[in-house]
């Protein structure tokens, strides 16, 4: 394919996710999102997913219809001029992992917070890992149907809390039953809010200036309240500057209601003027790979299993970063270093999963995995480089896991150590015993190891609590001082499923004590796939 034409299909793509505290409005957002890419015509069909608090039956049902929830995972659709892809990430905190990895795979996200509560705990969480790369940021405030705090003080609450400036790009008129639309701050038009259009696009009315007594005829009071409010936004917020947003050092900010369906489309203007189009990655090469490089190569981010109950299959999901995919080509899986031809990769468009003839930097495509494919392998069609950055954090949660028939303990390694791959739990091994430790991030992980591990591998298992605080992956650039490591503390170390060393801490102070004796053995929190 000619340069200019792989150029044209990088400019126009746009590759985000959302981050939120949960029952901010995420998945509101996402329907109403699709419904603009006109790819639902009546909002409202995501399913597999009732608000941030997943009851455990409630998950094993989301897993029986994971043919269903897939379609929440990526999602492609037109917009404009632009292609959108659009990466779901997991609500619950406890699959907070694979949120953290989503976001190593998108290059800008949006924000979304609810207008009455502000900044919550766990949008500060994934505000620092999108700070990891410092990813652009456009914002949402969300609710406007509802009575929402004072929009200048949300507004001081995201830059004294999340540490980035705020632009307002439209600014709201009331909210709750008073809530008449927004202006926008750039186009300088009202656009005013008519309730009950939930589920279709708004027909919207706009009234260009704020001078308009057709302004006043439309909304009486509430003109010249609005005047004078834009008069002190103009003066007490930053305005909107692109290389401040590019650098993830400031956000432009909108207002509206999901449910109401108002306000999304603003943002999803702005989302494709201004947001970056796919951007280059990290490799352990000293040259980072950009989007135009004519050779295929991209990264697994995710893995999920199960994802059509009939097929049993697993899909690995791989971010295009330069080049294109087209059907049939043959690619180079660089860790195995063993060459594929991918005849039946899948993609995203309109929410179903279908069989993709090619695909463009930006892109997600699904290939279909037999277990040979780990999260952080790098394929590539021309040399051979290693995508860096998409990380493993250690567990903070342990248990011993033990048969119930113990003469299946080599299914359930192999269980273990593929689950293990696919980032869903870690699994340690222990230098001088026979136990298996698993370890999560979130609590619900273990239970979906067990339910898994008997659904998809045969084997029964169970847990038994285990004294351990917390894990460290351990190195030296010494390595005799390694193999000293090794033998004083044998006792607790282990190995992970990738066979890497890991000191297994039965107590913060042991932890401390050890690195204070060691001061040559370097203990980290993540590891890098
Ligand atoms: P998520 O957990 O962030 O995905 O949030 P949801 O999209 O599931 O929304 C949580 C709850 O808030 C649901 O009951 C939604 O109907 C409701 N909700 C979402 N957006 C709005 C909104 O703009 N106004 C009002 N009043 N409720 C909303």
């Amino acid at each position: 394919m000619s340069e200019l034409s792989l150029q044209n299909e990088v400019a126009k793509r746009r590759t985000f996710a959302i981050i939120s505290h949960p029952d901010a409005g995420k998945t509101t957002i996402t329907e109403k999102v699709l419904l603009h890419g006109q790819q639902i015509q009546k909002a409202g069909t995501i399913k597999g997913k009732k608000s941030g608090q997943h009851a455990k039956s409630d998950w094993m049902q989301m897993e029986q219809e994971r043919g269903i929830s897939v379609t929440t995972s990526v999602m492609q659709f037109p917009y404009n001029d632009a292609l959108v892809n659009l990466l779901d990430t997991p609500g619950h905190e406890d699959f907070s992992e694979d949120t953290y990895r989503t976001l190593t795979a998108v290059d800008s996200c949006l924000m979304v917070i609810d207008g009455a509560k502000g900044v919550e705990d766990r949008t500060i969480k994934l505000m620092e890992v999108t700070r990891l790369r410092d990813t652009p940021i456009i914002t949402f405030m969300n609710k406007l149907d509802r009575d929402i705090r004072d929009p200048l003080e949300l507004l001081d609450e995201v830059e004294d809390v999340l540490k980035i400036m705020c632009a307002p790009i439209t600014w709201p008129i009331g909210s709750g039953k008073n809530f008449k639309g927004v202006y926008h701050l750039l186009n300088d038009e009202t656009i005013l809010y008519k309730t009950g259009q939930g589920h279709r696009i708004q027909e919207e009315t706009i009234i260009k200036g704020l001078d308009n007594p057709e302004l006043d005829e439309k909304i009486g009071v509430w003109a010249d309240e609005l005047r004078e409010q834009i008069e002190l936004v103009n003066g007490a917020s930053n305005p909107f500057d692109k290389e401040l947003f590019l650098a993830g050092e400031l956000t432009p900010v909108f207002f509206g209601t999901a449910l109401g369906n108002f306000g999304v489309d603003h943002m999803l203007d702005g989302l494709v003027d201004w947001a970056p189009r796919p951007q280059a990655r990290e490799t352990d090469q000293h040259e980072n790979v950009s989007a135009d490089n004519k050779d295929f190569s991209g990264f697994i981010f995710k893995i999920q299993a199960n994802m059509d109950p009939r097929h049993r299959d697993r899909v690995a999901f791989l971010r295009i970063v330069s080049g294109k995919y087209e059907k049939g080509m043959k690619m180079r899986q660089v860790r195995t270093g063993k060459d594929v031809r991918i005849s039946d990769a899948l993609t995203f468009l309109a929410g179903d999963r279908s069989h993709v003839e090619e695909a463009y930097p930006g892109d997600i495509i699904g290939l279909h995995n037999h277990g040979t494919i780990q999260i952080g392998d790098t394929f590539t069609a021309g040399e051979d480089f290693k995508f860096s950055g998409i990380p493993n954090f250690a567990p903070e949660l342990f248990r011993r896991i033990r048969l119930k028939d113990p003469l299946k303990q080599k299914q359930l390694l192999k269980g273990l150590v593929q689950l293990s791959e696919e980032g869903a739990v870690q699994v340690f091994r222990p230098l001088i015993s026979n136990d298996l430790i698993v370890g999560a991030v979130g609590v619900l992980q273990f239970d979906v190891v067990v339910h898994r591990l008997r659904t998809e591998y045969k084997v029964d298992a169970m847990y038994e609590n285990i004294n351990v605080a917390t894990a460290r992956w351990v190195s030296s650039k010494d390595e005799k001082k390694l193999d000293e490591f090794r033998r004083k503390a044998e006792a607790n170390l282990a190995l992970d499923g990738g066979d890497n060393l890991t000191y297994i801490a039965p107590t913060m102070v042991n932890l401390s004590l050890a690195e204070e004796r060691y001061p040559d053995i370097e203990f980290t929190h993540t590891r890098e796939h």
